[in-house]
């Protein structure tokens, strides 16, 4: 370090500012531009008394920790720290950095908040130190010592930073180091802006292209107008670009046009690996929640290989719970998966490999209170942890350092709180507080270029030839006043730390903000966008008088400038090439295709009745497999119901005679519980409470009639999840899988579907108009006899049996309407009649309308079912009516 400093100090001069060198050449030894954090390094390294900076969640634990121990129930904030400790720490830490910036000690009480927190700051543990006590401690140094510091020079009024700060200036001053401000920068415009910034009443703005105001509906259309008049000229040194919001929208239409990015892109806990943090931990508590689980399967860069990550994604929305037989297969699948791939250099055994991904994908479950262990937390941070660093392999990747800089931090935090068990809720206020500020898009970084990007207009501390106000709108944080009442200021002040008043700080705020509307001396831009959210920025009111009566050329919509052909806008030509807008395609009810396609070898029971419901829905989904991911497939409420009763039904329901009705009952609420948690997992959540409670009673119900049923009529039982296949007429093979099959007296098999639906009407209207095709497919495939094999459906919410026309339940409980063999003919003309159309490369949408006198190429089919569009997946694409039929 050089003999004797000289320094620029400003507020918000940590990052890049203009000038970014206190003179003008590049640079110059000993002198240099800082910022708050910038001067303390500066002094700690002089002094030596820095020390490693403690993360504020861990601060925040420490503190908890101190509240815990000074608790005596009558605090002011003990209620609000038995409801919220984690948010109430955070805010009483607050205070209490507040006030030690202003050079307060525990022993300055005199009012019950000073003295609840003085209570905090003496009990035990200690805190580790935040700026306010990195501040105060460098105060206290230099009062003994020289320091190697001649001169510090003051971007903001000496007056406007806060009472700490003045103190330490107070300090260095009086230990000989000189203290001056720099000087105003002078105003030696001409024209609009002269005119804009002189006071008083004032010439109208003539519109000469100094001033411009672009303001735009939506943020987009900011950027594109932008960046077009940036690249409309190769003249954009000593060009200042104030980053009022982020620039990742700018960057994109800079990219798009050759120039470089500014890099001030939207910090976020989203980014990729960072989000592996969170899953960890929302993966381990009970009940088990698949959807963090299938969050943490899609990530991008899961913390196991991306093929078994899919499996476990498409088990899950499958099957949505653990311990399953599909999820044992998956199990086995990754062992099979990890023989053939590993690799020479693998030190690691496969079982501890697999225990590995085990770890990660069917973690210990804790429950939400009294929470999960400290020592289990802990333990998953080292696994993020050990995880980032072992992906990264030393090559520094931002994201991977940021994830594992973060679980070390949170560790800290776990470990400084004290507490045996952390409730789920603290967790996860310690963990958003961790990677609460996330970071910037790593790719997203600053380009060099002839303008220089600064964060915050304070950052603006000399003259330029022209500034232009990305994002000129409300700035999100400004200060805010402290709780402290008139006496409790009063008190401060006399003991010698007093309290600043909010007026300084905005006063602070204030005075940089016109300093950057000074700095210009050719050009000044300011871009607002006028979204609902965005509100107008305090400077506004004080410049808007000037606009009144203003030229048209001195305030522009960037929609209307884009839509000009060849726009000029301050100065600048925006080159422009109009291209023809094209409309969006119309709904059609007839989708081409153009090669035909080939029928499918194989096809079930379901996908017939796709077939006939809508040809296109058919294509869309069972030819061409254009399906939803796993998160969104994962299955909805009703489907969760339908897999439990049949998998309760399946155990229940073995070859031989039906149980009696109480057994049937008793067995399926002894399996109901297990089951749950095996294949429907997401019933037991909280928010589905009511239907958990409803499934609890109604199916182990539901079962017990059945077996009533299965019993009054003399039906014995061979099986459920029966699989069958068999040839349809043109050769297509199709299988099956029967849910319960029986058969009665002279061995003749009787058909049971079950369904958990909402209403009865529509099984018993399938029934009467011959629409029950399922049920007709099953019969086919179960018997080779002309007449079919009668059949039923059991709907387990009503627990209700509606019948064929030909089955052998009582007549209270059979339907008119086409027996089983009958319905099944018609299917298989309807089938015939679709598969011509589609193999002729024709998808009709039956859900989209006819147009008028509009007529379908392909006749249709004398059995047309509803097509389902109020649930269809694909409406989006076509169309079709969503109103239910
Ligand atoms: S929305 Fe209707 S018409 Fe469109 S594919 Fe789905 S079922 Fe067919």
């Amino acid at each position: 370090m050089p003999q004797q400093l000289n320094l620029v100090f400003g507020w918000w001069a940590d990052g890049i500012t203009w000038p970014e060198m206190p003179g003008t050449a590049d640079a110059y030894l000993g002198e240099t531009v800082v910022g708050p954090a910038g001067l303390l390094d500066v002094l700690e390294t002089a002094l030596g008394t820095g020390a490693p900076p403690q993360s504020h969640a861990c601060r925040i634990a420490e503190w908890q920790a101190k509240m815990r121990a000074a608790d005596d129930g009558a605090r002011v904030w003990s209620q609000s720290y038995k409801i919220d400790p984690w948010g109430t720490a955070r805010l009483v830490l607050g205070w209490r950095d507040e006030l030690v910036e202003a050079g307060w000690t525990p022993d300055v009480v005199g009012s019950p908040r000073l003295k609840d927190i003085a209570a905090i700051e003496n009990a035990a543990p200690m805190l580790s130190p935040g700026v306010s006590d990195r501040l105060q401690a460098l105060i206290d140094a230099i009062k003994g010592r020289s320091i190697p510091l001649h001169a510090i020079r003051l971007i903001d009024a000496r007056n406007t930073l806060p009472t700490g700060w003045r103190l330490l200036l107070d300090t260095l001053e009086a230990r000989g180091v000189r203290i001056e401000a720099v000087p105003q920068i002078a105003d030696n415009a001409s024209g609009d802006l002269k005119v804009l910034r002189t006071p008083g009443k004032t010439n109208a703005l003539s519109g000469d292209g100094s001033v411009f105001v672009l303001f735009a509906n939506t943020e987009i259309v900011a950027a594109e107008c932008l960046a077009s008049w940036l690249a409309a000229a190769q003249d954009n040194q000593e060009t200042i670009v104030v980053a009022g919001r982020p620039t990742g929208l700018l960057d994109s239409f800079l990219a798009d046009r050759g120039l470089p990015r500014i890099g001030d892109s939207d910090r976020s806990p989203f980014r990729g690996a960072i989000q592996v943090l969170s899953l960890a931990f929302a993966t381990s508590w009970l009940p088990f929640d698949p959807r963090p689980l299938i969050d943490l399967l899609l990530l991008p860069r899961p913390p196991f290989p991306r093929r078994i990550a899919r499996e476990f994604a498409r088990t899950l929305s499958e099957r949505p719970g653990q311990g399953h037989s599909g999820w044992n297969e998956a199990w086995k699948f990754a062992a099979h998966w990890l023989e053939d791939h590993r690799d020479a250099d693998d030190n690691d055994d496969a079982a501890s490999r697999l225990q590995e991904w085990r770890d990660w994908i069917e973690p210990t479950l804790f429950p939400a209170e009294p929470g999960m262990p400290s020592d289990a937390a802990a333990r998953i941070c080292a696994r993020v942890q050990q995880w980032a660093y072992k992906l990264d392999r030393g090559n520094a990747d931002p994201v991977l350092t940021k994830v594992a800089q973060l679980s070390g931090e949170l560790a800290q935090a776990i470990s400084a709180i004290g507490l045996a068990e952390l409730p789920r809720h603290l967790l996860e206020r310690m963990i958003d507080q961790v990677v609460m500020e996330g970071m910037e898009n790593p790719i997203a970084a600053a380009e060099a270029s002839e303008w220089t990007a600064v964060a915050h207009p304070g950052a603006v501390w000399g003259p330029a030839r022209r500034l232009i106000w990305w994002g000129f709108e409300q700035p999100e944080a400004l200060p805010k006043a402290g709780p402290w009442d008139e006496a409790e200021r009063a008190i401060l002040k006399s003991a010698g730390c007093p309290i600043d008043d909010i007026d300084v700080a905005l006063e602070r705020h204030s005075i940089s903000w016109r300093r950057a509307i000074q700095a210009p001396q050719q050009e000044l831009i300011l871009v607002r966008t006028r979204g609902s959210d965005n509100g107008v920025h305090p400077v506004w009111h004080e410049l808007s008088a000037k606009f009144d009566n203003a030229s048209v050329n001195v305030i522009g919509s960037a929609e209307d400038i884009l839509e000009g052909r060849n726009p000029r806008v301050a100065f600048r030509l925006l080159a422009r090439t109009a291209v023809a807008i094209e409309a969006l395609p119309p709904k059609r009810r007839c989708w081409h295709m153009p090669n035909g396609v080939i029928k499918p070898e194989a096809t079930s029971p379901s996908a017939i009745e796709d077939l006939l419901s809508c040809p296109l829905r058919w294509t869309l989904s069972r030819l061409l497999r254009i399906r939803r991911g796993a998160l969104q497939g994962l299955p909805r409420e009703e489907q969760l119901l339908g897999n439990l009763a049949h998998e309760i039904a399946r155990a229940v329901f073995v070859t031989g005679d039906a149980p009696e009705r109480d057994d049937a009952r008793r067995l399926a609420e002894q399996l109901f519980g297990k089951l749950v948690s095996e294949i429907a997992a997401p019933l037991a959540l909280p928010g589905y409470a009511a239907l958990y409670e409803e499934a609890r009673q109604q199916i182990p119900h539901a079962i017990g009639e059945l077996a009533g049923q299965l019993r009054q009529s003399g039906l014995t039982i061979e099986g459920c999840e029966i699989e069958l296949a068999k040839e349809l007429p043109d050769g297509t093979l199709m299988n099956g899988r029967i849910d319960l099959l029986a058969r009665d007296s002279q061995k003749r098999p009787v058909i049971f579907d079950l369904k958990w639906a909402r209403r009865e009407k529509l099984y018993r209207q399938k029934l009467e108009s011959g629409e029950a095709v399922q049920l007709a497919a099953y019969s086919y495939l179960t018997t080779d006899v002309p007449s079919g094999a009668p059949a039923g459906y059991f709907l387990i919410r009503q627990s209700a049996l509606l019948g064929s026309s030909d089955s052998p339940f009582a007549p209270q409980v059979r339907v008119q309407g086409p027996d089983m063999a009958a319905t099944w003919q018609n299917v298989t003309a309807a089938w015939q009649s679709r598969m011509e159309a589609i193999s002729a490369g024709r998808a009709v949408a039956l859900g989209v309308p006819l147009g008028e006198g509009e007529q379908d190429v392909d006749q249709a089919p004398s059995l047309s079912l509803q097509p389902p569009c109020h649930y269809c997946e694909y409406h989006g694409l076509c169309g079709g009516s969503r109103e239910e039929a």
